[in-house]
């Protein structure tokens, strides 16, 4: 076979692109680009062809207290004396540079994450700028109550009482490589229209969006130590942040095992901590769905977007009975069909995964799939590439003590299994550890919104998947996380609310 990809990706981007890659990569803190206090740097690869592509510099602990001390300077600076009108103009304007700098990042974003460039231009970057823009607004809204209060033991007594949302301080976020600028974004944007301080710390494998992301906030106007980047490793630069006893909440978002680490790294000081973490979500078709065809598609792409590299992604595809063949032999051909090769290359429908360690991940969950017994209607080889590629796959036959069909993959693999009744279905989709996100494919209504009603998931998408939006909230129930991001629930996880009580 002949090979995907043949040449190297940085020939195909521009030369904005190619001038961003080329200076040093150092780490933002208080407003200045350094280099890391050991002098260390770690590689960036294109996952297309395994090449370097960058040199980032590594963070860890000592650079991280250095972040957090000016995090803390600037919590009580000139950020804290702003108006909310001044920083809301300023959220909105980095969502502007975001917008006007579309191509560059699409570009940095598919070469260092493998998604094909049409992907980030469509979805990360205008999502990213359209988080901004909402976020933005909500700085001149955050308003408290004023509460008519009784005091029962103090009889004739008159108060006033009311509540003042305040930011919560010093906030560390660490984040995932599946969409590197819009999962910053989603963190950034509440931490800052709500006033507090960020030591952001972006995943080992996709450093780059994140450190153009801090030299548009620079250009934004954010005051010196709003936002400190510091790329490291998880283990290092995640961990200290984590620990750290001056940081007052850490957001995080990746694996459930790392989830609970960080739970247990947040007790030292009890920090806050908010947690958006893996899934199993399951896409539910009924047989009377209005148009197989479209639930068909529906379900390929709910499991195969971004390479099936979402916390949301429809991993589990559970069918009624009567059109089960029709619909996995459907998204068996869409899988068949489906284009692989770099990210950059106009061409791609679907890019490499993140890193080897990623693509030998999960295709160690296709071959321990394959022993048990499942059958691939689709995919099921390896390919032998330089780039980090995976077929799309779609297995059938499965058990539900399988590990395929219990635990999260994070690759292009769907397992798809038949059901019988609204009842049954409902008992199947609900039987897992993960609660993030579903999809219900019926045109009956009530059973739509009688299955939303039962679902244990953050999100019910019907007859639609991976629908996202700066104001819908997302987040998971059980060990799919702790809170929601975005939306205006997002504002109160990144606020304390003060009660203020006055005697009259
Ligand atoms: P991960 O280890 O959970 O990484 C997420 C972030 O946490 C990265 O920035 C990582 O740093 C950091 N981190 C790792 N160990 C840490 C520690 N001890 N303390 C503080 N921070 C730490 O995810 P992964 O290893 O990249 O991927 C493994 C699996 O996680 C995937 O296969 C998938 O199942 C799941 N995942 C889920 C999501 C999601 O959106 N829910 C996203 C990514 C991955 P490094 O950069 O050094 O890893
Ligand atoms: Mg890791």
């Amino acid at each position: 076979m002949a090979s995907l990809v043949t040449e190297s990706s940085l020939t195909k981007v521009s030369a904005s692109a190619r001038d961003f890659l080329k200076k040093p990569k150092q780490l933002l803190i208080d407003g200045c680009w350094v280099s890391a206090a050991s002098g260390k740097t770690f590689n960036v690869f294109d996952p297309a062809t395994s090449d370097t592509i960058a040199q980032v510099a590594e963070g860890d602990a000592e650079d991280i207290n250095l972040a957090v001390a000016s995090s803390r300077r600037a919590f009580s600076g000139p950020w804290s004396q702003m108006t909310p009108s001044e920083r809301g103009k300023i959220i909105w304007k980095l969502g502007d540079l975001v917008l006007e700098n579309l191509d560059e990042l699409a570009e940095l974003e598919s070469l260092d994450n493998g998604k094909p460039l049409a992907v980030a231009k469509i979805a990360d970057v205008p999502l990213t700028a359209d988080l901004f823009h909402y976020m933005a607004g909500w700085a001149t809204k955050l308003e408290g109550n004023t509460i008519p209060i009784s005091v029962p033991y103090a009889p004739g007594a008159k108060f006033f009482a009311y509540t003042r949302r305040d930011p919560i301080g010093v906030v560390g976020q660490i984040i995932p490589w599946n969409f590197p600028l819009l999962m910053a974004a989603w963190k950034i944007g509440p931490a800052l229209t709500t006033g507090n301080t960020i030591i952001l710390k972006p995943a080992e494998q996709t450093p780059l969006s994140a450190l153009r992301l801090g030299e548009l906030a620079l250009e934004a106007g954010l005051p010196p130590g709003v936002l400190n980047v510091v790329t490291g490793y998880g283990e290092t630069a995640g961990s200290a942040l984590a620990s750290h006893d001056d940081v007052d909440k850490i957001a995080f978002t990746g694996s459930t095992e790392v989830g609970k680490i960080i739970v247990r790294a947040a007790a030292g000081n009890l920090k806050k901590v908010t947690l958006e973490l893996g899934g199993k979500s399951p896409t539910v078709v009924f047989k009377d769905v209005a148009d197989i065809d479209t639930a068909v598609q529906g379900a390929a792409n709910a499991i195969f977007f971004n390479h099936g590299q979402c916390c949301a992604a429809g991993s589990r595809l559970l069918v009624e009975k009567d059109i089960f063949d029709e619909v996995t032999q459907g998204v068996a051909e869409i899988a068949n069909k489906i284009k692989l090769g770099a990210g950059v290359d106009g061409a791609t429908e679907m890019g490499p995964l993140v890193s080897e360690e990623q693509r030998d991940r999960v295709s160690g969950f296709i071959k321990d799939g394959l022993e048990a017994g499942a059958t691939a209607l689709a995919g099921g080889n390896s390919l032998d590439e330089k780039g980090y590629f995976v077929p799309p796959t779609v297995f059938t036959n499965t058990r539900p003590e399988m590990k395929i069909v219990r635990e999260e993959i994070f690759g292009p693999v769907v397992v798809a299994e038949p059901f019988d009744d609204l009842e049954g279905v409902m008992k199947v989709a609900n039987s897992t550890d993960f609660g993030l996100a579903s999809s219900i494919w019926t045109r009956d209504i009530s059973k739509a919104h009688r299955a939303a009603e039962i679902m244990r998931a953050g999100t019910v998408w019907i007859n639609c998947h991976n629908v996202f939006d700066a104001a819908m909230p997302f987040g998971g129930y059980k060990q799919s996380g702790w809170g929601r991001e975005m939306g205006h629930e997002a504002l109160e996880l990144y606020t304390e609310t003060k009660a203020v009580c006055v005697a009259l």
